[in-house]
């Protein structure tokens, strides 16, 4: 293409922003008016007995949760992150024990951990999928690992088969944060269902929300009733109920409102929908940009799909005579909103880079809780430091809500931009 690329004065492809990503439609708005004409906001009550698990709306929530994909137990939270810290405090997890977590991925899946003063370690990415890679999961366990905190980034599950043969090796558990997933599929099933718990988030940008929400699922029963208990004052009800097992029994309230449940009920009967229009665009994106050089789009694992969070691209620096922040300029001018440079690296923050947390001394980093050898230094991810440092860049889909023009117009200002600066 000949075209001056705007960056130069010349023509800007995309002239008028995408429609912002909107779920909420009447069915919604009739879902919360029946709420509110009820008069009850929520039944939750931090005492033993009917109202323990919730109002009708939440109970009815968790069932069509359940049933939708296939699991035992559906557990919601008033936030994904809430959702987290329950499923780390279920585990019988002890100060200065170590998760091993992805360090591309949401700052709650750490937090969670060391919420419960255990301790974070990061193992490295798979290149290609942006997931936590089995090898380095392997070489960071310890005498004091319990479980991995494995993260289906962007819109695909991780490598769950094998992480569930060395959980099963060194008798680690699995959490399984699928935020970014619902309702990807991995070896004929859902990802987040395939482990000890999984979890949804239900805030704004996910594929379906209820303003905030999120959702726990797992088949175990033991553990569906601890993460219940930590939802709702633990301490204040295991006493009633009889419950023996009194560690990490102190609990919260991650109670998800009637109004918020009456929501999730619409928006999961429209995730199949929301989710095959995001994996059409993402189809028509690739097809796209599939002949130009230099350009790794989106790999899908073999049997399982993606549902696109997400569109990752990274970038072969030595296809473009231009670095990756003027690439990005160039299709920030054709008019490209939501493509923005590298990820994160959750080690990398002042938090994990200095070691404190807890008060100013260094807890839970500290002798007689943790050991000693525990490292965040740069270096020790070289895969997803070198991805967020250089080469990977993201259309954060999850923003827009396109149509068939504006993913052509998207395809045309992305083909503009890297083809002229190809080598
Ligand atoms: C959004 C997200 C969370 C947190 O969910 P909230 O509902 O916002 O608390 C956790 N992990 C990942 C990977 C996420 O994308």
């Amino acid at each position: 293409m000949t075209d001056r690329l705007a960056l130069d004065g010349g023509t800007t492809t995309i002239t008028e922003p995408f429609r912002l990503y909107n779920t909420i439609g009447d069915e919604e708005i009739q879902a919360v008016t029946d709420v509110m004409k009820s008069g009850v906001l929520s039944r939750f009550t931090g005492t033993w007995g009917p109202d323990f698990l919730g109002g009708p709306t939440v109970r009815e929530f968790e069932s069509a949760w359940a049933e939708f994909f296939g699991v035992k137990h559906a557990i919601a939270t008033n936030s994904w992150t809430s959702g987290l810290v329950a499923a780390v405090g279920a585990l019988d997890v002890e100060p200065g024990d170590e998760i091993i977590v992805s360090p591309w991925t949401m700052t709650a899946s750490a937090i969670a951990i060391l919420h419960w003063n255990c301790v974070p370690v990061f193992a490295d990415i798979e290149p290609g999928t942006f997931c936590i890679d089995v090898a380095s999961v392997e070489s960071r366990i310890s005498s004091r690992t319990r479980a991995i905190i494995s993260v289906d980034i962007f819109g695909q599950s991780a490598d769950v088969a094998a992480l569930k043969l060395l959980a099963e090796k060194y008798d680690l558990k699995i959490i399984s944060d699928t935020a970014q997933a619902p309702s990807a599929l991995y070896q004929g099933g859902y990802a987040g269902t395939q482990t000890d718990v999984g979890g949804f988030s239900l805030n704004r940008h996910k594929h379906i929300h209820t303003g905030e929400g999120g959702v726990l699922v797992t088949d175990d029963d033991h553990l569906a009733e601890r993460m219940q208990l930590i939802r709702n004052h633990a301490e204040a009800v295991v006493g009633p109920m009889g419950v023996q097992t009194l560690n990490n029994m102190l609990g919260h309230n991650f109670r998800l409102g009637e109004i918020e449940a009456a929501i999730g009920i619409e928006q999961l009967k429209r995730l199949p929908g929301l989710v095959a229009s995001r994996q059409r665009i993402a189809e028509e994106i690739t097809e796209g940009l599939a002949d130009i050089p230099g350009l790794t789009l989106p790999v899908i694992r073999d049997d399982a799909t993606h549902v696109f969070y997400f569109y990752p691209i990274v970038l072969d620096r030595t296809a473009f005579t231009a670095d990756r922040a003027t690439l990005q300029s160039a299709l920030f001018a054709e008019g490209i909103r939501g493509v923005s440079e590298g990820y994160i690296n959750l080690h990398m923050l002042p938090m994990y880079q200095r070691k404190i947390a807890y008060g100013s001394s260094g807890f839970p980093w500290v002798p007689g809780i943790a050991r000693s050898s525990i490292s965040y230094e740069h270096g020790i991810c070289p895969i997803a430091e070198k991805l967020h440092e250089d080469t990977f860049m993201k259309f954060e889909m999850c923003k827009f809500q396109m149509s068939n023009q504006e993913t052509q117009l998207l395809v045309q200002a992305m083909r503009k931009v890297f083809t002229h600066f190809l080598v």
